[in-house]
């Protein structure tokens, strides 16, 4: 089996088994037809785009179970931290897996907790869905320790991110970043508040707030709608 993309012209997705023939409200495509990237056409003549999927569009179609980290959030712990091809990074809770992957996406390697075995489950099949090589998904709690030593970030969505202090300072690198994904203000306040008992620099709490806009020949003017409040990310950083 090989998934391909195809978008119709309205800009809607289908990611589709190319050995099997393509139905949809719009027309019938053979499979026949899904083998090469461009310009496709049902028997009805509708218009359809064609192209082998990258990594976003397999990682929209991963399974989730918990609520995962919005991409705003991602995209902001990816530049505040600078990770790249070289860093070693380790993300608790695991959950389904959307930061974990994101984050291998681009880096050298990624550990991850989990303490749920379900979860944990649910994330070594989306790590094979996505066919990921550059991640150990662990089945275990990380208020217990880290095994992993020298990293350059660790990430942590989980409800009391201070448990996981004193093992960060030792299996962070100097130099290195923390991030905690906290919901409630009364969690970063316990968080923060731990944080400054240790030798950590305090960096910055933020909200990232994020607003699509209707641009078409009638509007140019924000949706109605938007995801008020997803959760506030506290940087840390390991100096010495
Ligand atoms: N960031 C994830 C979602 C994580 S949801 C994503 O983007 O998909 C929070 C997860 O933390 C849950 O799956 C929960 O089971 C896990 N968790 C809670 N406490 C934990 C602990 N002490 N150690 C490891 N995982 C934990």
């Amino acid at each position: 089996m090989a998934l391909v993309v195809l978008y119709n012209k309205k800009g809607k997705k289908f990611l589709v088994d190319n050995q099997k023939d393509f139905h949809s409200d719009q027309g019938l495509i053979k499979k026949e037809n899904l083998k090469d990237s461009g310009l496709v056409k049902t028997h009805t003549g509708k218009k359809f785009f064609l192209f082998k999927p990258s990594f976003i569009d397999l990682f929209k179609k991963i399974k989730r179970g918990p609520q995962i980290l919005t991409q705003k959030d991602i995209g902001y712990i990816i530049a505040k931290t600078g990770i790249n091809k070289k860093s070693v990074c380790l993300d608790a809770g695991t959950g389904s897996g959307a930061l974990t992957f994101s984050l291998s996406n681009i880096s050298k390697k990624v550990y991850s907790y989990e303490i749920r075995e379900d979860f944990y489950k649910l994330a070594q099949e989306n790590k094979e869905f996505l066919q990921l090589k550059n991640v150990s998904l662990k089945n275990r709690d990380i208020y217990q320790g880290i095994d992993e030593e020298g990293l350059d970030l660790i990430t942590l969505d989980l409800p009391d991110p201070h448990k996981v202090l004193s093992h960060a300072q030792k299996a962070l690198k100097t130099g290195g970043f923390l991030v905690a994904y906290l919901p409630q203000v009364s969690q970063v306040s316990t968080f923060v508040k731990k944080l400054k008992k240790t030798s950590f620099l305090q960096l910055e709490t933020t909200e990232l707030i994020k607003r699509n806009w209707h641009i078409d020949n009638q509007r140019s003017r924000p949706k109605s709608r938007m995801i008020a409040h997803t959760a506030f990310l506290t940087f840390a950083r390991k100096i010495e």
